[in-house]
C-alpha cells in the first residue's frame, strides 16, 4: 500500500491555512418575504398577486428561537450577505479538515505493534469505560 500519510498532511495544512483567510462571519440567512401592506382594496390583498416590493430579512436562531431582521440599506444587505457566505465557507472548511482528519487517522500506523497492554493501560481503560457508559 502507497504511503498516502505526506499527501494527506500536505492537504490538511492547505485546508487549515485556508481557515486564516476567513474575514468576518455570521450564522443566519436572508430571505425575502413579499410585503402586503393590509388594504383589503390594493392589488396586493389578492390571494395571486405577488406583493409589493419584497422585504429582506435576515433570520437566524438566537438561543433557539427565530429572530429576524430588516435592512436598513442595500449596503447593509449587501454586508450582511456576505458575512453569511464567509460563514458557510467556514462549514464547507470544517467538513474538509474532518474528512482529511479521518484519512490520517486510518493511515497513521502505529508506533509500536505487539507489546501488550501495560496494567496502566489496563487501569485507564476501565476508568475511561465508567465515565462513558455503553449506548
Ligand atoms: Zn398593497
Amino acid at each position: 500500500m502507497p504511503n498516502l500519510l505526506p499527501e494527506l498532511e500536505a492537504e490538511r495544512s492547505q485546508i487549515l491555512r485556508q481557515f486564516t483567510t476567513l474575514g468576518d462571519l455570521r450564522t443566519g440567512s436572508i430571505c425575502a418575504v413579499a410585503r402586503r401592506c393590509g388594504k383589503p382594496t390594493c392589488h396586493c390583498a389578492k390571494p395571486q398577486d405577488p406583493g409589493h416590493d419584497p422585504q429582506i430579512r435576515l433570520t437566524r436562531k438566537v438561543e433557539g428561537k427565530t429572530v429576524a431582521e430588516s435592512f436598513s440599506s442595500p449596503s447593509a444587505w449587501r454586508k450582511a450577505q456576505s458575512e453569511i457566505d464567509e460563514y458557510h465557507r467556514l462549514q464547507k472548511l470544517s467538513a474538509q479538515l474532518i474528512a482529511v482528519n479521518e484519512k490520517i487517522c486510518k493511515h497513521r500506523p502505529l508506533e509500536s505493534e505487539g507489546s501488550p497492554w501495560t496494567p496502566e493501560e489496563k487501569k485507564r481503560l476501565r476508568r475511561s469505560m465508567r465515565r462513558s457508559p455503553a449506548k
